[in-house]
């Protein structure tokens, strides 16, 4: 007898996946972290490598069986370093180690800590409030909890990382790790500054290109690699890849950082994650994949500045990446209901603090939108200059219900023309 398939052993499961891909279809997804994994990479994390045991590193592990999955991960590594190497300063790309064992993003970055620090060292990272992550040493993180940390800032007149202050911090408080990278900021980093700033007080710098990583592989964003002693990002963000993480550093880290993810933090590695890795890696040397990425920045920039001439407060002025944060002080709403309006209209975005928000975390001013989930459905200039308009409709039809049904409508006509990589439809 055939093995039943999903729909048969549990149609609940089965019919909410459905709902989730018409979801997905049927809406505008802004969220800056999301994205569209292709089919490729989603019959990868489908496969059977997801029931192999295999901790240790290739050649080096402690079960039998490892035949495939040995190919598997070191196509990974070689594809991820022919990747990225390519994007770092002359010579960078010999003096790289790759590690694709991490679960995810969070967990890439405690093994940062794990390599390098002790209990109750310190750390230095971008404040959440101002656009960093839990990981960089907030106070509700373990990272904040074991370790003391000393947050930086953006600048009151220019909401921009103030690296004079970054390095007036550093100075004072000696950190023995430093951390550039962010999750809700729209403009570059500058790692030689921080690289610098490292080198003067003896840290450890740690890039997190967790959002931009995709950015970066396409040249269209700066690279951190042969700069940063390490460089953590997740898979699934501009990248494209599965869920999942992934750690480059300079070889002479390349011991602690292994050690650090297995057996320090984690368990047998998620093969089929893996596989999937190396298909997104592979993805991503494609011409196509650059043409992508640029193209999320350029939706970016059309967006921020469609906002703007709808009277939208955009932080910083504008973009250089894949996000930009609304401030809707000057519309008279908060951001969560906004997003709440806008999610029943069929375009789905976050509510976010703002630099300096008089606001609470949980019901902040603020609005993070991000193009590279509608970049990769294909959507370029006229259609963010519909989605500016359609928010600036919603916005001004808060409680409306009718207003937003019909945008909603719209919306969905539109998103029928672009099927999104990987779904059902
Ligand atoms: C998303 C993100 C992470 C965490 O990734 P998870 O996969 O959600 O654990 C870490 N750092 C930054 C900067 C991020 O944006």
């Amino acid at each position: 007898m055939a093995e039943r398939n999903l729909n048969q052993a549990d149609p609940e499961i089965a019919k909410l996946i459905d709902e989730e891909n018409v979801r997905e279809h049927e809406t505008m997804r802004l969220i800056a972290s999301e994205n569209y994994a292709s089919r490729a990479v989603m019959e990868a994390t489908g496969s059977c490598l997801t029931n192999k045991y295999s901790e240790g590193y290739a050649k080096r592990r402690y079960y039998e069986g490892q035949q495939v999955i040995d190919q598997v991960e070191e196509l990974a590594i070689t594809r991820l370093k022919k990747l990225f190497g390519a994007t770092a300063a002359a010579g960078g790309e010999d003096d790289l180690h790759v590690n694709v064992q991490p679960y995810s993003g969070s967990p890439a970055n405690l093994a940062v800590y794990l390599a390098f620090l002790q209990p109750g060292d310190v750390v230095m990272g971008l404040g959440l409030p101002a656009g960093g992550h839990l990981t960089h040493g907030h106070t509700v993180s373990i990272t904040g909890k074991y370790f003391k940390s000393i947050p930086y800032g953006v600048r009151r007149e220019d909401h921009r990382i103030d690296m004079d202050e970054v390095r007036k911090l550093a100075k004072e408080h000696r950190p023995k790790l430093l951390w550039a990278g962010t999750t809700a900021y729209p403009r570059t980093l500058d790692f030689e500054a921080f690289r610098s700033i490292a080198d003067e007080v003896g840290a450890i710098l740690a890039a997190d290109i967790a959002h931009i990583a995709g950015l970066v592989a396409a040249g269209a964003h700066p690279s951190p690699i042969g700069i940063a002693d390490v460089v953590t990002s997740t898979t699934h963000k501009t990248f494209r890849g599965p869920r999942g993480g992934m750690i480059f550093c300079k070889k002479a880290h390349a011991a602690a950082i292994d050690k650090a993810v297995f057996p320090g933090l984690q368990g047998g590695p998620h093969n089929h994650t893996t596989a999937a890795i190396a298909v997104a890696a592979r993805e991503a040397l494609e011409p196509s994949f650059k043409d992508y990425a640029h193209k999320v920045v350029e939706n970016a920039t059309i967006l921020a500045a469609a906002l703007v001439y709808h009277g939208f407060s955009v932080t910083t002025g504008g973009t250089d990446n894949h996000l930009m944060l609304l401030d809707l002080t000057n519309k008279g709403i908060a951001g969560k209901p906004a997003a709440q309006a806008l999610d029943r209209a069929g375009i789905v975005a976050n509510y976010n603090a703002v630099p300096f928000d008089p606001r609470k975390p949980f019901d902040p001013s603020g609005l993070r939108i991000g193009t590279p989930a509608v970049t990769s459905r294909g959507m370029g200039v006229p259609e963010m200059e519909r989605l500016a308009a359609w928010i600036e409709r919603v916005i001004a039809n808060i409680g409306n219900e009718a207003e937003i049904a019909a945008v909603a409508a719209e919306v969905k006509t539109l998103c029928a023309k672009f099927p999104a990589p990987g779904l059902r439809i």
